[in-house]
Formats: structure tokens, C-alpha cells, sequence
């Protein structure tokens, strides 16, 4: 047993908890849970906990389905919610097979997988995201439109809000789980939020995000209303994001930062940049996996719908923050595609392998779009050599299929699962006569 895992069943015995959650996430991006007694410990320290992966999205086909979870004791945190007494802990799981080989469905595993690749390539990969919400009423029924708990918008401060008070509750129960909170405030929609958290390195970050989003649920439960991460609740406002700013260090120092270069940036931040775009098609099913995701992107808000890059512009996908002239230490690129609904190991393990390729094969980045994208024509759009993201998932997975980048960054096997599932997603959502034909073209054919 090493150290960690000690330290762990000393935590459990000396603050008496009862229950020991494992946690970990389905290809789809839903986070689950299985319970352990903390006798039970060592034992999954030592050779996992076995479950029945067939019944978990994207795991096992049946005649593989024996599955082991290996909790990750780096990951231990007292979690807050449950009251005091008996405690209940959580720690992250890596899903191993019977052999003790580790899983190539568990997206866990595909992140570890493309952050070895960029270690070696002498970086360590960090990121913080931006993560957008919204808040309803509880008690929405199909058919009807959901209730925001607030009529805010951006920065507003709402005396005695809800929406503030909700914040600040979400936060001070992130910081107990461990998880720094940079900075939040309402966004532009009625009951919209934003809390955006600390960087750390991609794999933590992952393992925040799915925390955040049960933390943001619960808070919220608790005071019964009701947290969304959808990409698009209401087709006349903004739809909510995960805007992810990233950046590669090699030890100390921040590999994308040049001192004099414009925007001081260095080649390697170029060539993460235009990595990113010159793959940005081919990522986006991923990085936004939804029929809706596309309602948001296409949908106005501030959403990019444009494969571009710029210093200071909304509509890029990928933007270059200038808020104060740049220290070193802080240089990064903004993606603002990613949406919270995506599963963020997957998303991330996409986005940093088509970044290292572009640094791998040297790509030039092309020039930046000063203007607001929606300002030009199509045609100037064309001359500019802009090429919109995909229209929709259907044709983001189209663009997936074709990707040996996407292939060899998630394996074969979740490869082929997820666009499967998201064929099916796609073909369900294509089945349906909208209420917008019936309206439309009732009355009139
Ligand atoms: N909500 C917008 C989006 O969907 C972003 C708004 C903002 O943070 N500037 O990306
Ligand atoms: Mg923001
Ligand atoms: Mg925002
Ligand atoms: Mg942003």
C-alpha cells in the first residue's frame, strides 16, 4: 500500500466515514456512483471493485462485461452534502479489466492516454473552464416552457437574488470538495450563471468538472430549483458554454509565451492554435455531442460559429485573451466551442491531440479575423478563407467519421460507440414533426 492509499483509510477511520463512494463516467459523459463500506478498501486498492460493465453506455459489449474500478486515492475528498453523520467520501475510479489491463472504454483513460503523449513531448497540459448554467423552477412538465428563477442578466447583482446566494453557496461547498472557484457571476440570460474554476492540469480539471456538476445539481436541489447544463434552453437567449482557456508548460515555464512575438505568443502556441482549427470540424461532435449543442453554436449569444481565431473576438472558436498585457506565466488560448454537456475527458483528450499535431507537423496558423464573423457576407467569409463549425450533429459526426485524429485519440472502440449512439441521437431527433412545421405549414399546405 502506498502512501496515499494509507493516507485515505486514516482520513476514513479518524473522521468516521461510513460510505465510500466510487465514482466514474460513461462514455456519454454521466457521472456514476457505486457505494463501498470501508472495509472494503484496501481490497479495491488493491485489485478494484468488480461491477458489470454491459449495463454502463459505452463500456463492454455483454460477452466482456466483467469489470473492475480501481478507485484513484489522489482523488479522496469528505463530500459535503450528506450531512454530517455517518460521513460519506468520494475518490475517482479507473476502470480496469479482469487482467488488471486498463479499460479502452473508460474516458479516464483515453485523457491519460493523450496527456502521456504530450508529456512526451516535454509538456504538461493546463486548463480552466469557464462553466455556464442555468437555473430554473422546479416542476417543468413536457410541453411546457421552462421558468428561469430570475429575469438578470450579465454582472447583474440582484439584491437578496436567488442566483446570488445560490453562487455562493455552490462555492463554498466546491472549496470544502477541494475544487478553487476563480471567479462567477450572472450571465446574460435570465437565470444564467457562470462559475469558472482555477486552472489545474487536464486531468484534475476533468475529474472538477464532473464533481461541479453534481455540486451545482445539489446545491441547487436544496433549494428547490432546478440546474441545467444544456446547451440551448431558450431559443432567444444565449445558450450556456465551457469556454476552456489552455496552455502547455514545459517545467516552470509557459511554452506559449514569447516575450516580443505578437500577442506574445510563441511558435508552439501558433501551432497549437491552428492544430486546433485546421481539426476543428472533425472534434466538434465530441466537444459538442447534442442535437442541441448545435442550437447553441448556431443560435447567436456569443457562441462562436466559425472556425477562426482572434485577440479579442466572440465569434472566433479559438480566442487569444488580452484582459491585462500578458505576464509569461498566464499566456493561453481560449476555446469557446466546448460546451458542459460534453464528457470533458473526451472533449479535452480531442482538443489537446488536434493542438499537439498541429505543434507535431508544424502547421501555420492562418491570419487572425479581426472582425465580428457575423458582420461579413458569405462570400467575404469565403475570400477569408473561414469555414463554418458544423451545422449540426449530423454533420459533426460526418466530419468525425472521417478523422483518423479522432480514432487514434479515443481508440477504436469508444470511437465506434460514440458514433453509433450519436447516429441514433441524430436519427431519433430527424423522426420528429416538430411543433414549428405543425404552425408553419399546417395553416398553409
Ligand atoms: N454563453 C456564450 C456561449 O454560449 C458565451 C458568453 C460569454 O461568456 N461571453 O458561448
Ligand atoms: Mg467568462
Ligand atoms: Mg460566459
Ligand atoms: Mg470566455
Amino acid at each position: 500500500m502506498d502512501r496515499q492509499q494509507e493516507f485515505v483509510l486514516r482520513t476514513i477511520e479518524e473522521r468516521d466515514i461510513r460510505f465510500v463512494r466510487l465514482w466514474f463516467t460513461d462514455v456519454l459523459g454521466t457521472l456514476k456512483s457505486v457505494a463501498i463500506a470501508p472495509a472494503e478498501l484496501e481490497g479495491a486498492f488493491a485489485e478494484g471493485i468488480g461491477f458489470d460493465g454491459s449495463v454502463i453506455e459505452g463500456f463492454a459489449r455483454v460477452f466482456e462485461s466483467d469489470m473492475l474500478a480501481k478507485p484513484d486515492p489522489a482523488t479522496f475528498q469528505v463530500l459535503p452534502w450528506r450531512g454530517e453523520a455517518p460521513g460519506t467520501a468520494r475518490m475517482f475510479c479507473d476502470i480496469m479489466l479482469p487482467d488488471g489491463t486498463p479499460s479502452i472504454a473508460d474516458p479516464r483513460n483515453v485523457l491519460k492516454r493523450a496527456l502521456a503523449k504530450c508529456a512526451d513531448m516535454g509538456y504538461t497540459f493546463y486548463i480552466h473552464p469557464e462553466i455556464e448554467f442555468f437555473l430554473l423552477k422546479q416542476g417543468w412538465k413536457p410541453g411546457e416552457r421552462p421558468e428561469p428563477i430570475d429575469q438578470a442578466g450579465y454582472f447583474d447583482h440582484v439584491p437578496k437574488g436567488m442566483a446570488h446566494d445560490f453562487r455562493r453557496a455552490a462555492i463554498q461547498m466546491l472549496e470544502a470538495i477541494g475544487i478553487s472557484v476563480e471567479f462567477s457571476h450572472h450571465e446574460g440570460a435570465p437565470g444564467q450563471n457562470e462559475i469558472d474554476l482555477r486552472y489545474a492540469d487536464a486531468l484534475t480539471t476533468s475529474d472538477n468538472i464532473m464533481t461541479f456538476r453534481t455540486v451545482v445539481k445539489e446545491v441547487a436541489l436544496e433549494r428547490d430549483i432546478y440546474a441545467t447544463f444544456m446547451p440551448k434552453v431558450f431559443a432567444e437567449h444565449p445558450g450556456s458554454g465551457m469556454h476552456t482557456h489552455m496552455s502547455l508548460f514545459q517545467g516552470d515555464a509557459n511554452a506559449f509565451f514569447e516575450a516580443g512575438a505578437p500577442y506574445q505568443l510563441s511558435t508552439v502556441a501558433r501551432q497549437f492554435i491552428a492544430g486546433i482549427l485546421r481539426h476543428g470540424a472533425e472534434i466538434t461532435a465530441v466537444t459538442n455531442q447534442w442535437v442541441n449543442s448545435y442550437k447553441r453554436i448556431w443560435g447567436g449569444g456569443e457562441a462562436p460559429a466559425h472556425i477562426t481565431w482572434g485577440h479579442n473576438n466572440t465569434s472566433a472558436m479559438v480566442r487569444v485573451p488580452m484582459y491585462k498585457p500578458l505576464k509569461g506565466q498566464s499566456s493561453r488560448v481560449e476555446v469557446r466551442t466546448i460546451d458542459a454537456a460534453c464528457n470533458p475527458y473526451l472533449a479535452y483528450a480531442v482538443t489537446l491531440a488536434a493542438g499537439l499535431k498541429g505543434i507535431e507537423e508544424g502547421y501555420e496558423l492562418p491570419p487572425e479575423t479581426e472582425d465580428d464573423v457575423w458582420s461579413l457576407t458569405r462570400n467575404e467569409r469565403r475570400a477569408l478563407g473561414i469555414e463554418p463549425l458544423p451545422s449540426s450533429l449530423s454533420e459533426a459526426i460526418t466530419a468525425m467519421e472521417r478523422s483518423e485524429l479522432v480514432a487514434e485519440t479515443l481508440g477504436e472502440h469508444v470511437f465506434d460507440f460514440f458514433l453509433r449512439n450519436k447516429r441514433r441521437e441524430w436519427e431519433d431527433y430527424r423522426h420528429q414533426v416538430t411543433a414549428f412545421e405543425l404552425e408553419r405549414l399546417l395553416p398553409r399546405l
